[in-house]
């Protein structure tokens, strides 16, 4: 009996509960389908570093499997064409895929399962806690962090599983090999994709150098190497599990002690957590210009001044040097993403969506509902109690950039720009 795993966001062999669960089949075939470009407030693709993360990420799975006789398949066409077709052609019982809160995900998902003759299983997504807990713990999922925080405070979040043997591959399958990526990453921030990565980073940040225990002090830092976990990217498409994160986190705070900055992390977690079950609840509301207030804010869109954000080429500084250090790198710190995110929705009055969807393309650790959540939230159409933030630049860059190293070394400075008029008020409707 053969069965399908389907990798998507969870890039992991280690403490994967979806893929455990189909370890009993005969044989197993191993797929992975390239995400689908939605052209979106008309940007397409990936950008560079995020394409090379993801294309390691998907070599270092295929390095895991291959140690356990595996194989991973990586497919360029539709999910609900590519998986029926390998279903008819290799006599598939089943198929297993874990959970992802996106809509456009979950609607390839629901394609799939309406076109399959077999039975499509959706394992638990790769979050702290199962759907059962949340749902146990609030009978409606709260529209804020706090009262989130609180109704999860007494529960432990579930334990990393173990790995059980993989079936062998079917016979007979091809697929076309995985490319290398196009670009190196940039030497200031040298994260590679892959299970193997994420592991080493973990240990280095929390228990070689034990930054976790200062965290609280210095995550709101511009830059540096160990200001805070820089695990995003590897939780992002899975090559890290959370609970096996978690897992090492009671473990540091077993050995040196619960602190401030433990608690801070954990709290960071359960932000992440909070807003990947909102996205789930929210559905197609997560992209809506009003977001999941009921309010609707009128805001321009000026393709002039949307350009010279993405480029770095606006009249802030420091926003500038966060925009060339995320295009370069694929990374911004958080205060960097709060700063330029401001920026576009406070100063420069733009649809936040279009921040979003630039950050899409270029983040490292891309994740829907955290990116869009945190966005709606800076907007204040989202989770907000105070609806909304304005970061004051200036006194940011005072703060956080006070001997302007930040801004030289990513060359924020450049020559004031024009202002002009803009027309097309009242974007957008809906
Ligand atoms: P740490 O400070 O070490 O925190 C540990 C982990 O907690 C992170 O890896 C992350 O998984 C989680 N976390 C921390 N802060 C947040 C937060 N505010 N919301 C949700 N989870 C959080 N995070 C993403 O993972 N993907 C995104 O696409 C993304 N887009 C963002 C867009 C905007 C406009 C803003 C303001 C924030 C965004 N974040 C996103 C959240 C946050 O900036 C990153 O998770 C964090 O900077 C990653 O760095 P780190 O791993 O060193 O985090």
């Amino acid at each position: 009996m053969t069965e399908i795993y389907w990798f998507r966001s969870d890039l992991r062999v280690e403490n994967n509960p979806g893929l455990n669960a189909h370890c009993s089949a005969k044989s197993l075939l191993c797929v992975f389908f390239w995400p689908r470009q939605v052209p979106w407030c008309n940007l397409t693709g990936m950008g560079g570093q995020r394409e090379r993360f993801l294309l390691e990420s998907l070599h270092a799975l295929n390095t895991q499997l291959a140690e356990r006789g595996q194989q991973l398949h990586v497919f360029r066409e539709a999910p609900a064409a590519g998986l029926s077709a390998l279903v008819d052609r290799h006599k598939v019982k089943a198929v297993g895929v874990a959970r992802t809160p996106g809509f456009y995900e979950r609607r390839d998902v629901e394609e799939v399962a309406a076109r399959l003759q077999v039975p499509l299983v959706v394992h638990e997504g790769n979050t702290l806690f199962s759907a059962e807990t949340v749902h146990a713990a609030n009978s409606a999922l709260p529209k804020q962090f706090t009262p989130f925080r609180r109704s999860m405070a007494l529960i432990e979040p579930a334990l990393p599983v173990g790995e059980p043997r993989l079936p062998p591959p079917p016979s007979g399958v091809t697929s076309a090999p995985v490319p290398q990526a196009k670009v190196r990453p940039d030497p200031s921030f040298v994260a590679r994709g892959g299970a193997k990565a994420g592991n080493n980073r973990l240990r280095a940040w929390m228990h070689r150098e034990q930054a976790l225990a200062s965290y609280g002090e210095t995550r709101n830092q511009l830059d540096g190497l160990f200001y805070s976990s820089f695990l995003s990217p590897w939780l992002a498409n899975g090559s890290l599990s959370v609970r096996r994160l978690h897992w090492e986190l009671r473990q540091f705070e077993m050995q040196h002690g619960r602190n401030a900055s433990t608690e801070h992390f954990y709290s960071e977690l359960l932000w992440r957590e909070f807003f990947h079950w909102r996205a789930l609840t929210d559905d197609v509301a997560l992209y809506r210009a009003r977001g999941i207030s009921a309010k609707r804010k009128l805001c321009t869109f000026d393709p002039r001044s949307f350009a010279r954000w993405c480029a770095g080429a606006t009249n802030y500084p420091l926003v500038n040097a966060l925009m060339h250090q995320l295009v370069a790198t694929g990374w911004m710190s958080n205060r960097g993403r709060q700063i330029a995110a401001s920026c576009l929705v406070n100063e420069m009055n733009m649809d936040w969506r279009f921040g979003a969807a630039f950050f899409e393309q270029h983040l490292l650790d891309h994740d829907v509902a955290s990116n869009y959540g945190n966005w709606q939230y800076i907007a204040g159409v989202g989770t907000d109690p105070r609806g909304g933030r304005h970061f004051n630049i200036a006194k940011q860059a005072g703060q956080f950039d006070p001997d302007g190293d930040f801004v030289r070394r990513w060359q924020g400075d450049c020559p004031e720009q024009p202002e002009h008029i803009v027309d097309a008020a009242d974007w957008p409707i809906g």
